[in-house]
């Protein structure tokens, strides 16, 4: 090296060392913010909008190349009670009676102050949303739910990627800086254990280190995380899940290492109705709509209506521990739940029960005496079997449709304790300073069981909470 390139390296080093560079291995892209969100999923992207909102420099990591999260998948809708679209249908729903729903449907393990909080302003979230275009408005009924209250999009179709779509504009537009492929890795707190920001890696590998006021864990659930299922509930071990790849619970790692407590950890939901070895969700909404459930000897076993645990439950008592939503073309185009490429390769059709019968390997004979038994409590209104009160529809109606199903693991109702304003509580009850969580990565809202439809609710509810909370944070 010769004097003048010597020079040169001694001035670039020195340059670095003053970004900080050689020092942390950190890259210079590291910046201050009002607020950083981990995790672009609903409740991230719902409190990142929120927060920008309210006059916060936001900056928002998503780990995946791509935003929406298990959020993205979600099929059916958001869960709201007494609202304009629920009147319009003639259909008398309260929070209170939403409020009472939950709780029985968490076994009454939930935190009452946060479904309260959930259950009371789902109703306004919902308008939000609307406010930001996704057009949640035409009403379903899922299981444990007194009254229909699940708000899907008018059109049809799916309502997580609704929404997703809807809110990213909104951040975009609000100037919330996204970061793909960023993933966060540690919660940095000072001496006093107030947080300071948020350490990640990029697509590189390389630490980027981010300097906040406060921080908002939203990075979702960890139903794809079999590792970690299995630690907090061994009898899941090796189960499948309906979670995209990226639910890998690093949020209750980062927030347990940061001093946070976390809670109801053996709590995690499977889903009654996915196809096996798929991960395909057959939505609840099928149901909802008037679809029933058959075992391998073509016979209903459970009322189809009730929550998802006692549903699983009395799945994987059958034969086989499968089973099959049976449902017929008019149930099929009301409810639109079965539409997307990969649902419409596992379902079998038959233009008589006989043929879907013989196709699925059913007794046919066993099987259009179900159906005949089960229309019959259609036309009169009670099902003396089962004591399913809400029979939407008759299967009569050809092709007649079936597909295999089988319990796996849906959503995490684990995770990180919080208070009704989002903070996040350390072990002894008190807030940690700056931080928030909210959405699937928080423990206490769902008790022991998930209701359907109330996931959405919870994310854009809690999501607002700590976007407002964070973005006003010690001032
Ligand atoms: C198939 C399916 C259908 C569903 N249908 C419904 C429904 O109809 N109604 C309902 O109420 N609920 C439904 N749910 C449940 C609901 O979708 C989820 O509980 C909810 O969307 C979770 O939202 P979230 O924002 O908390 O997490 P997510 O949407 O999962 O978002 C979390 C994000 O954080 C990112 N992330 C994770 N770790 C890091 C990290 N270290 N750094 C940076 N980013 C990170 C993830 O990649 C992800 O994008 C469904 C779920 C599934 C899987």
């Amino acid at each position: 090296m010769n004097f003048r390139n010597k020079v040169a390296a001694i001035v670039v080093a020195l340059a670095l060392f003053a970004t900080g560079t050689i020092l942390t291995g950190c890259q210079p892209k590291g910046e201050q913010a009002d607020v950083v969100v981990i995790g672009g999923g609903g409740a991230g992207l719902s409190a990142a909008v929120t927060a920008a909102e309210n006059g916060a420099k936001v900056v928002l990591l998503e780990k995946m190349p791509m935003l929406g999260g298990n959020t993205l998948r979600a099929q059916t809708g958001f869960n709201a009670a007494g609202t304009k679209y629920q009147a319009e249908e003639g259909i008398t729903d309260t929070a209170d009676v939403h409020f009472q729903d939950t709780m029985k449907g968490g076994k009454d393990k939930n935190d009452p102050e946060l479904v309260k909080t959930l259950t009371e302003n789902a109703n306004e979230s919902l308008e939000w949303l609307n406010g930001l275009g996704t057009s949640l408005t035409k009403i379903q009924l899922l299981g444990g739910a007194t009254n229909a209250r699940t708000h899907a999009p008018t059109e049809g179709g799916y309502a997580g990627p609704v929404m997703i779509k809807c809110m990213e504009k909104a951040a975009r537009d609000k100037g919330v800086e996204i970061l793909l492929e960023t993933k966060a890795t540690e919660i940095t707190v000072d001496k006093n254990g107030k947080v300071t920001g948020v350490k990640a890696t990029d697509k590189d590998g390389k630490e980027i280190e981010f300097g906040a006021k406060a921080v908002v864990i939203a990075t979702g659930g960890f139903g794809a995380n079999n590792e970690m299922v299995a630690k907090y509930n061994a009898k899941l071990e090796g189960f499948d899940t309906t979670n995209h790849k990226g639910a890998t619970g690093d949020g209750i790692v980062m927030a347990e290492a940061a001093g946070a407590a976390l809670k109801d950890m053996e709590y995690i939901q499977i889903h009654p109705t996915v196809v096996p070895g798929k991960g395909v969700l057959i939505a609840e909404g099928m149901r909802g709509k008037g679809a029933i459930l058959v075992n391998a000897e073509g016979k209903r076993f459970v009322q189809e209506l009730k929550t998802r645990d006692l549903v699983s439950e009395a799945t994987l008592e059958q034969e086989g521990k499968y089973a099959f939503v049976l449902f017929d073309q008019a149930i099929r185009d009301d409810a639109q739940l079965v539409e997307a490429k990969e649902q419409q390769s596992s379902l079998v059709s038959g233009e008589t029960l006989e043929e879907l019968a013989e196709k699925i390997g059913v007794p046919a004979d066993a099987l259009v005496e179900t159906v005949t038994k089960y229309n019959g409590y259609v036309e009169a209104g009670e099902d003396p079997d089962f004591g399913r009160t809400k029979m939407a529809a008759k299967i009569e109606v050809g092709p007649f449709w079936a597909v295999k199903v089988t319990p796996a693991i849906h959503h995490t109702m684990a995770g990180i304790a919080i208070n009704t304003k989002a903070q996040v509580l350390d072990t002894d009850g008190n807030a940690i300073p700056g931080l928030y969580a909210a959405g699937e990565v928080t423990g206490g809202v769902h008790g022991a069981n998930r209701l359907g439809g109330n996931a959405l609710s919870d994310i854009i509810v809690f999501g607002r909470i700590a976007g407002k909370e964070a973005a006003s944070f010690g001032e």
